[in-house]
C-alpha cells in the first residue's frame, strides 16, 4: 500500500476537496509503518514518521504522504497537460487560468512559501518537468528544515547526514530473493529500521551479553563496535561473501581470502602472509586486483560540531592505499580499498568498482540499464551483517 494508490484522486481533484481523505490516509499508514517498526512499542514519535515519508535519496524510506504530495500533484498535472487540455477544449470558450487552478496555485504558495512559483501561472513560462520540479523543492525545504523542526540533537543529526549518503538507502530497493541472501527475518529487518530511525533498542547501562565486558547504550554504538562474534569481523566476511559472489554471477573471475605475500604492513616490517579479500583476475589491463574490504561506523567519537558524512569511510580509504596500494604497483597488481560505513554509504573507490561490475553485467546480459541491483544487494549485505550483530545483543524482550 502506498501513495500511488491515491495520486490519480491527488492529480485530478482540487487539493481542497481530498484534505479529509488525505488525512485518513496518512493516518492508516503511519499507523501500519509504527505496526511494522516498532509493533506496539514506543518511540515511533513524529521525528521517525517524518524521517520516513522522505524520499531515498534524502535519507528516507520513500513512503510519501499523500499530505506532501497532494500539496503539488494537482498543480504539476495541469501543468503537465496544458497543451493537451488547450487541444480538447479549443472550442469551448476557454482561456487562460480557471478559478481551480488558481486556488490551488494560491495553496501551493502556502506549502512552498520561498518557491517562485510565478512560472507555473502561464504555460509559456511553466517547466517542462513540473511534477519532479515541485516535489524536489518540496521535500528539500522538509529536509533541510528537519534539524530545527525537530531539535536535533548532534547524534541524531549525524545519522540523518549518514542516512543521505551515497547509496546508503538502496538496500530499501532490493526484492526479496533467500538464494542470493536477499533475506532477513523480521526481528532484523525491524531492528536495521529502528537503527536508521533512531529508535533506542537496549537498556542503558546494562552489560553486553556477548563479550560481558563493555555496557551497552540505547542506541546500539557498543552493538556495532563489540568484537565478540557475531561482531564486526562477521559483517565484514558477509559482505566480503557477497561481493564474491556478485563477481562470480557477472563472470568475473575472483578469489576469496586469496594469499598474496606482499600484502604487508611496512611499518610492521616483516613479511605476515596476508591475503586479500578478494583477488580478482585479469581486473585491469592484465593485472590482478585486490580488493580489500574495510567497515568502519561513522559516528565514532562523534564530536558537537563539524560533523562531515562520508569522512569515515573515505580516510578509511585513503588509509589502505596508503599502506597496500605501493606495494601492490610493485608486484604487478592493482590495489582497490572497499571502503563502506554501517549506514551503507560507500567510499568513491567501491563506487567505481561496483560501477564497473555493473557495466560488466549489462554487456554479459540484456538487462535494462539504469538498474543498480549490485548497488542494492551490496548494501543489503552491509545491512544484513549489521543486523546480525545487532540483533544478537538485544534483550530477549525485545525479540
Ligand atoms: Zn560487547
Amino acid at each position: 500500500m502506498g501513495v500511488a494508490k491515491l495520486l490519480f484522486g491527488l492529480r485530478t481533484c482540487q487539493p481542497h476537496l481530498m484534505e479529509d481523505a488525505v488525512s485518513r490516509f496518512d493516518d492508516g499508514l503511519r499507523k501500519a509503518i509504527e505496526d511494522i517498526v516498532v509493533g506496539g512499542d514506543p518511540f515511533f514519535g513524529d521525528l521517525q514518521w517524518r524521517l520516513a515519508s522522505l524520499p531515498m535519496r534524502l535519507g528516507g524510506l520513500g513512503l510519501f504522504l499523500a499530505r506532501d504530495v497532494g500539496a503539488y500533484a494537482f498543480v504539476a498535472s495541469r501543468a503537465q497537460s496544458w497543451e493537451l487540455q488547450d487541444h480538447i477544449l479549443r472550442n469551448g470558450g476557454v482561456v487562460g487560468l480557471d478559478p481551480d487552478y488558481q486556488q490551488a496555485l494560491e495553496c501551493l504558495n502556502v506549502s512552498l512559501p520561498d518557491l517562485d512559483i510565478g512560472g507555473f501561472s502561464n504555460k509559456d513560462t511553466a517547466p517542462s518537468k513540473p511534477q519532479k520540479t515541485l516535489a524536489n523543492a518540496l521535500f528539500s525545504k522538509i529536509a533541510q528544515s528537519l534539524g530545527e523542526a525537530f531539535d536535533l540533537s548532534p547524534r541524531q543529526k549525524a545519522v540523518f547526514e549518514c542516512l543521505k549518503g551515497p547509496h546508503a538507502q538502496e538496500f530499501l530497493t532490493v526484492i526479496p530473493i533467500e538464494g542470493l541472501g536477499q533475506c532477513m527475518s523480521a526481528v532484523e529487518y525491524r531492528t536495521i529500521l529502528k537503527y536508521r530511525l533512531m529508535i533506542p533498542m537496549y537498556p542503558e547501562d546494562e552489560t553486553c551479553p556477548i563479550c560481558r565486558k563493555a555496557c551497552m547504550d540505547k542506541y546500539g554504538e557498543h552493538a556495532v563496535h563489540c568484537k565478540e562474534l557475531p561482531g564486526f569481523k562477521y559483517r565484514h566476511d558477509w559482505v566480503r561473501d557477497v561481493l564474491g559472489d556478485i563477481l562470480r554471477r557477472a563472470g568475473i573471475s575472483a578469489k576469496k581470502e586469496a594469499p598474496v605475500n606482499f600484502l604487508t604492513d611496512p611499518t610492521e616490517g616483516r613479511s605476515t602472509l596476508r591475503p586479500a579479500d578478494l583477488l580478482v583476475f585479469g581486473w585491469a589491463g592484465g593485472k590482478h586486483a585486490c580488493v580489500d574490504l574495510t567497515g568502519v561506523s561513522p559516528l565514532v567519537g562523534l564530536r558537537e560540531n563539524g560533523f562531515v558524512a562520508g569522512l569515515a569511510a573515505t580516510k578509511a580509504e585513503s588509509k589502505k592505499v596508503d599502506k597496500h596500494a605501493k606495494a601492490c604497483a610493485e608486484n604487478q597488481h592493482v590495489f582497490i580499498p572497499f571502503a563502506f560505513d554501517t549506514f551503507g554509504s560507500l567510499a568513491p573507490e567501491a563506487i567505481n568498482f561496483l560501477t564497473r561490475v555493473q557495466r560488466v553485467i549489462h554487456s554479459n546480459c540484456s538487462t535494462p540499464k539504469g538498474q543498480g541491483f549490485v548497488f542494492g544487494r551490496l548494501g543489503f549485505a552491509i545491512q544484513k551483517g549489521l543486523a546480525a550483530q545487532l540483533v544478537a545483543r538485544l534483550p530477549s524482550v525485545l525479540m
